[in-house]
């Protein structure tokens, strides 16, 4: 076993501080990556401090994970030492039901193997994530970094990116379609930027005045303030698309008033309280309430090649892991620009 630098949430009431877990020597068809860099979600702080319920602790958070490959198992194909790869939200999953041989594994019917807050498919062992500087990884769920994206704007692609990318994908966005953003985080930032690279007329709604400009520079044609109610009036019926990523409970009624009628409104926040649905603000256009959860294996990488094709990448504040708690406490008053990213190195070795 490798002895190896982390921090971890001990329980939900207390801040990350240093912990040391073990990683394991790579088997016959793993690799053991040396992490550089792990974007820090907002669904971090949600399982960290178990505002989803069922959280396993002590808990090493972290799911955009970068770095390069330095060790292969005997059976390993794809990757070799020093290769630059991600591992994302999972780490395996059973591989065999329709939606894993489709190229859905987080939908796994037998559940996917988060990559930190679940267990390990064979003996049960928590897995612990990337704020820590190494993890073994099983080589079909380690995805590739193609060249030319700066590896620390990569991280966040890894769960941010592949999360906004899958359902504009899915749902079938189209160039010329207006596509509103909820949101301006870590996701927003990504959906904003790939609804543009699509082709699409992008508009932020955000709580945030301060984001306008960002939002232009982001490459959204328009900003809209969700605190002032004119905002709501002015844009009832306006859209094809709305993608949510709001962490918090919101009023989902009031944005599904801004789609056109036959506009989808896809939820990728995840409250930690339910919030009502009244039926009307979907019957009355025929509109459409989705959800989506990250992506699988092969959408991930078709993600990361489209980011490096169309010159798109996370835009991220470096932070030492020291620096984590007060990250995360910006993250909760919407003081992100727009994704922390921890530089590993500043765990030690
Ligand atoms: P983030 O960087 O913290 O961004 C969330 C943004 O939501 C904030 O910057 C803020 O934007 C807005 N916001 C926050 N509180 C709000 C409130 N009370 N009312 C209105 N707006 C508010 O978070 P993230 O990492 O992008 O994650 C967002 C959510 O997506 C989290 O719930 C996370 O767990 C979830 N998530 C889901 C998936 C999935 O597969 N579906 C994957 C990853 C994350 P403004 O300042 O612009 O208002
Ligand atoms: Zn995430
Ligand atoms: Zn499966």
């Amino acid at each position: 076993m490798l002895k190896t630098p982390a921090y971890a949430a001990q329980d939900a009431a207390s801040p990350l501080a240093p912990y040391t877990i073990e990683r394991r020597e790579p088997g016959p068809r793993e690799v053991l990556i040396d992490i550089a860099y792990c974007g820090v979600c907002h669904s971090d702080i949600h399982q960290a401090r178990d505002e989803w319920g069922g959280s396993i602790f002590p808990m090493v958070p972290g799911h955009e994970i970068v770095g390069r490959v330095a060790q292969v198992g005997g059976d390993v194909t794809r990757y070799q030492v020093g290769d630059t790869v991600g591992v994302g939200c999972f780490v395996d999953s059973c591989r065999e039901c329709a939606h894993c041989q489709a190229g859905d594994e987080q939908y796994c019917v037998q559940g996917m193997t988060a990559t930190y807050n679940g267990r390990e498919r064979a003996g049960g062992a928590p897995t612990y994530g990337g704020y820590s500087t190494r993890i073994t990884v099983d080589e079909d769920y380690v995805l590739r970094i193609p060249d030319g994206i700066p590896l620390d704007r990569a991280a966040p692609l890894l769960c941010a990116g592949i999360t906004t990318y899958s359902p504009l994908r899915h749902y079938g966005l189209k160039a010329g379609d207006r596509l509103a953003v909820v949101g301006l985080g870590g996701l927003g930032h990504m959906a904003v930027k790939f609804g543009v690279a699509m082709g699409a007329e992008v508009t932020v709604l955000s709580t945030s005045e301060s984001k306008r400009a960002d939002a232009t520079a982001l490459g959204a044609q328009a900003f809209a303030a969700t605190r002032d109610p004119d905002t709501f009036k002015r844009l009832a019926g306006q859209f094809d698309f709305i993608v949510d990523t709001v962490s918090a409970p919101h009023d989902y009624n009031a944005y599904l008033a801004l789609l056109k009628v036959d506009g989808t409104m896809v939820l990728l926040g995840v409250p930690d309280q339910p919030v009502p649905l009244h039926a009307g603000s979907l019957i009355m256009r025929r509109r459409k309430l989705a959800g989506s959860l990250i992506g699988g294996i092969r959408e991930t990488q078709e993600m990361l090649d489209f980011c490096a094709e169309h010159g798109v990448a996370s835009d991220v504040e470096t932070i030492a892991i020291d620096q984590i708690n007060t990250a995360y406490e910006r993250m909760l008053k919407g003081d992100v620009h727009y994704r922390f990213v921890i530089d590993t190195s500043s765990l030690g070795a």
